[in-house]
């Protein structure tokens, strides 16, 4: 089954793919927790410890939602501008925020391909679960390296190929089978689901992102898998 998202003009699939988070805003954390069993909020962390994130840092967290990287970096005390393009996503972060007492956080509304920040006004830029999202990547990640101080750093946790022989392939069943189904029942939206899972296919293996940050102006690419590859993090220089 195809969405469709790769057939149609760019401006179509940014509104389509704003129509999928609008729609599956309020049940997004529930979601994530049930798909991963859990295991996104350990990637978050192992994330946010690469990134180490200092008090006074300025870090922008790109795609940012409902606010899962921001917090906790802004717990270890760094000046954090969460961003991302859709309002629902971020109304709901701040909801989160205002609960867990969680304050000195920005909101910006911003497409990641043309933000409105100024130039080398950032110490990092995180972006986790948000470039494949993106219709046209390597502006978002020559953005990422135009707002970044020199001397910052770009840091990106994404799903990417398990290459887990047998792993890979129970994984593919699950992520084609089960995460619609659970996306049908829970958030009640199969179709979103199914897009989420497609785009997660069709995004580029590590070493072709890597490339593509290279290719952006970065120096010192890294990419690291997790769990043989369901997910990875990559990061470069602005130097
Ligand atoms: N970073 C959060 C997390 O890890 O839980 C949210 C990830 S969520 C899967 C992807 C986010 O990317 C959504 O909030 C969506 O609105 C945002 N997004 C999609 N396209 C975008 C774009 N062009 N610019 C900025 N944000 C975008």
């Amino acid at each position: 089954v195809s969405y469709g998202f790769q057939e149609v003009a760019p401006e179509e699939k940014t509104r389509r793919v704003g129509s999928v988070f609008a729609r599956v805003a309020a049940r997004y954390d529930l979601m994530n927790d049930l798909m991963s069993g859990g295991l996104h909020r350990l990637w978050k962390d192992d994330f946010v410890r690469a990134v180490n994130p200092r008090g006074g840092e300025r870090i922008l967290d790109m795609a940012g939602g409902t606010g899962d990287i921001a917090f906790r970096m802004a717990k270890r005390g760094a000046q954090v501008t969460v961003a991302d393009i859709n309002p629902a996503m971020l109304d709901v972060g701040k909801e989160r925020a205002a609960k867990r007492g969680i304050e000195g956080l920005d909101w910006s509304e911003q497409n990641a391909e043309v933000l409105s920040f100024e130039s080398a006004g950032f110490d990092g830029y995180t972006i986790a679960f948000g470039i494949r999202n993106v219709t046209d990547i390597p502006a978002a990640l020559r953005e990422a390296y135009r707002v970044l101080k020199f001397g910052g750093r770009f840091f990106c946790l994404e799903f990417s190929r398990c290459e887990w022989p047998v792993f890979a392939d129970v994984y593919d069943a699950y992520s084609m089978n089960v995460v619609p189904k659970v996306g049908k029942v829970v958030a009640r939206d199969e179709e979103a689901y199914q897009y989420l899972v497609e785009s997660i296919r069709r995004f580029p293996d590590m070493s072709a992102f890597r490339s593509m940050i290279a290719e952006a102006g970065f120096a010192q690419t890294t990419a690291r898998p997790i769990l043989g590859g369901v997910v990875a993090m990559h990061s470069g220089w602005k130097i």
